[in-house]
């Protein structure tokens, strides 16, 4: 039988925890052609978390958790989860069950059956999201897909089912600095997209502050194109070149009429100007070389804490696991 691995990242869920356990564990079971097995990996919550998943990975033999040793962000969360997996598909999905667990049926028919290798959600709307998050998001998106080789589609979310082969593909991706819904993507396979409309959280509210979602695009678009600093290329000659345009006509000025001193304002505009633009351009050059000591350094992407007995055999490979 084939096995799916259910890989849930949780920062601060305590009460999220057993609701979605108790909704998605009934759907998973009703589905007789496949076994399952759930892999919640608790990303340094600062509440009870902890402790709720080590009740039920005790209570359920179906269940593992990995323990992080501090905060590490979603990325890093699922990607423990994702090496841990042992089924020969990985869902990916959150627990405050924004992804909606009835699509799951449809989803491992599509892989089993239809054989497609990777299925991926998108809402096809936001309702429920401020407005003008939804404004940015929607931006971001049409950015990084107008300068970057990866098409991300708007709304995609992480709640996906891929294949063992697609999740080798991604794991053989080594580096540090993850925007897994970009890397999903840029791994490729026969890939099915299943929309749905936008569910609002069930309980807890959303750890995602405006700035850390700003980050997050800044990461997303530094990590998959490099045409930002192209532009400073072609910023830079078109500049020059209306530096040359600009000396030729005050020659040109003396010439025909005398030297005429003026303009103190059009000059610290200028000035001003160029000073920002330089800046600016300074701070993207930054973003990059910031993005190559990161990937230098080479720091795992986590620390294990602490783990169900069950999976610690089983995380093996490139991160440290200090076990208690
Ligand atoms: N999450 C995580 N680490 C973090 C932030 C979030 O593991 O640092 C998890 C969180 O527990 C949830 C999922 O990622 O399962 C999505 O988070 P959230 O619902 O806060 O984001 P939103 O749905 O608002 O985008
Ligand atoms: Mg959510």
């Amino acid at each position: 039988m084939k096995l799916i691995s259910i890989v849930v990242p949780c920062y601060n869920e305590e009460k999220s925890i057993e609701l979605f356990y108790s909704t998605v564990q009934p759907i998973l079971e009703g589905i007789d052609y496949i076994d399952y097995e759930f892999i919640y990996v608790n990303d340094g919550s600062k509440d009870a978390t902890e402790e709720k998943l080590k009740e039920l990975s005790k209570l359920e033999m179906k269940v593992r958790y990995i323990s992080f040793s501090r905060n590490f962000g979603k990325e890093s969360a699922m990607l423990a989860g994702i090496e841990a997996a042992q089924g020969d598909a990985v869902i990916l999905m959150d627990v405050d069950l924004q992804d909606p667990p009835d699509l799951l049926p449809q989803m491992i028919e599509d892989w089993f059956v239809e054989g497609f290798d990777v299925v991926y959600t998108r809402r096809s709307t936001r309702s429920g999201e401020p407005p003008i998050r939804s404004w940015f998001a929607k931006q971001f998106y049409k950015l990084i897909n107008a300068i970057s080789d990866v098409q991300i589609v708007d709304g995609a979310r992480d709640y996906r089912l891929m294949d063992r082969k697609a999740v080798d593909s991604f794991l053989r991706i080594k580096e540090r600095n993850r925007f897994a819904k970009g890397l999903f993507m840029w791994v490729g396979y026969k890939t099915k997209c299943i929309e749905f409309e936008n569910v609002e959280r069930a309980v807890g509210t959303s750890s995602w502050s405006f700035w850390k979602l700003v980050q997050y695009a800044i990461d997303g678009i530094v990590s998959f194109t490099i045409s930002p600093l192209r532009w400073a290329t072609y910023f830079g000659f078109l500049t020059a070149s209306s530096a040359f345009l600009f000396m030729f006509y005050t020659i040109f000025k003396k010439i025909l009429f005398g030297n005429a001193v003026s303009g103190y304002a059009s000059i610290v505009t200028i000035i001003l100007f160029f000073g920002g633009i330089q800046l600016i351009f300074l701070g993207i050059i930054g973003e990059y070389i910031g993005r190559i000591f990161i990937e230098v350094k080479a720091r795992p992407n986590y620390i294990i804490k602490e783990q169900s007995s069950s999976s610690a055999k089983k995380v093996k490979g490139r991160h440290a696991v200090l076990k208690r």
